[in-house]
């Protein structure tokens, strides 16, 4: 069986961690912390390989498809779903902190209200402007706190450890990035897991993706330093035609270059190939909305009884996505341009006889009985 050890060598050594903290929060005798945004050893490890079992830099998205859709993705570039919609918020405070629609607050905040989820794994920030940290959320103040995109990596199952340790949570929504979604069906099938963690998630949320950029490299080093841009001054960053956009509070905004900034993209996202956050039983981005509403995929049938069940509470306007314009092509568009550049950093790395991550082996029996 593997063991941290091997998570070590095989993801965190190579520059493959994503610093999700699913290794950390499923450690049952808690000797895992977060260093720098990567899991290190702090006290006795008791070998039980939880830790790798839950890694989403493990098993490929091929097998865990199979796994939840019980077949292949309908669709090549957006994976499995059944409905597409376009929705917007109806609750002032919602959409001036969130991203684009605050569909994902919103929905979240009716599915609390009607008691279908306690609790939410969300990513806030703390002290260090914009630095993203994990929060509970049982309420929509709790949840507008954290609306809005931070642009770094987020250790969001430490949300996940404490809604059900600390807040004694039974049926929490995790909201993620495609590779947190990944860790978290890793916790649901892996064998071991922590069954105490995985089955208190009752709704996976994914948010489109484009990838996320360093923390200190990017945001410290050259927004703060190099450009003169006190993070604390940042109101919201945004990415819209290809530009990387820093509004300032009472300041102009500033724009950079996004082929500029995929400089500092981490090595994780240039490899993956998941924008639409595939995996999710509900996911949601800005693009094929138009600016102000969020594009939303419902895939599951949890994510189909999720969305029902929020719309009762009438907190947000929702249409078609195939009523409105740019659509669904745009989303297939960014969908398409990371897998080509997914295969193109892959082949890149291949090339230069570069570690392959593990996940591309897609070896069904990675972790025990696997997934
Ligand atoms: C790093 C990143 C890159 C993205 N790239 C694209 C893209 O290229 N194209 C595209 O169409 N959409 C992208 N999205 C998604 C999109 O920008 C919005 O997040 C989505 O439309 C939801 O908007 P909303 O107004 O409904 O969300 P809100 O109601 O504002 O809620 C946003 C939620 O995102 C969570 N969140 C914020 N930052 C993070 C993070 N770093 N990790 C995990 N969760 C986080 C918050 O907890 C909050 O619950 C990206 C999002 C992120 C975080």
């Amino acid at each position: 069986m593997k063991v941290f050890n091997h998570l070590v060598e095989e993801v965190v050594k190579p520059d493959f961690c994503m610093g999700c903290a699913a290794c950390v929060a499923a450690c049952p005798v808690k000797c895992l912390e977060l260093k720098k945004e990567l899991p290190a050893l702090t006290k006795g490890c008791i070998n039980c390989g939880i830790c790798y079992g839950v890694c989403p830099e493990i098993v490929g998205p091929k097998t865990l498809q199979m796994k939840i859709f019980k077949g292949q993705p309908q669709d090549k570039l957006l994976g499995t779903y059944t409905w597409v919609l376009s929705v917007e918020s109806s609750n002032i405070k919602i959409r001036t902190k969130c991203q684009d629609g605050g569909a994902v607050t919103a929905l979240i905040g009716s599915l609390l209200e009607d008691g279908y989820i306690d609790g939410a794994a969300v990513t806030g920030t703390a002290e260090e402007p914009w630095r993203p940290v994990a929060r509970v959320a049982t309420n929509t103040e709790e949840l507008i706190e954290c609306a809005g995109n931070k642009y770094s990596r987020s250790p969001v199952f430490l949300g996940l450890r404490d809604a059900v340790d600390l807040y004694y949570c039974k049926r929490v929504a995790v909201v993620g990035l495609p590779c947190q979604i990944l860790a978290a069906w890793r916790m649901k099938f892996s064998d071991p897991t922590n069954r105490h963690l995985a089955d208190a998630i009752k709704l996976r949320i994914g948010l489109f993706c484009g990838g996320v950029v360093g923390y200190d490299r990017f945001l410290k080093n050259i927004v703060d330093r190099q450009l003169h841009t006190p993070l604390a001054e940042v109101a919201k960053f945004d990415i819209k035609d290809n530009r990387f956009i820093i509004y300032r509070r009472r300041k102009p905004k500033r724009e950079l270059a996004l082929s500029a900034v995929k400089r500092y993209t981490d090595l994780p996202c240039k490899i993956c190939t998941d924008f639409a956050a595939e995996l999710a039983d509900i996911s949601v981005g800005a693009a094929g909305s138009p600016p102000g509403r969020s594009t939303v995929i419902i895939r599951t049938p949890v994510g189909e009884e999720a969305i029902d069940t929020a719309k009762k509470f009438r907190k947000f306007n929702a249409i078609e996505l195939s009523r409105i314009k740019p659509g669904i092509e745009e989303v297939r568009r960014e969908a398409e341009a990371k897998k080509k550049m997914a295969a193109k950093e892959l082949e890149i790395m291949r090339r230069m006889n570069k570690l392959a991550p593990v996940w591309l082996v897609e070896r069904p029996g990675a972790s025990g009985k696997g997934g």
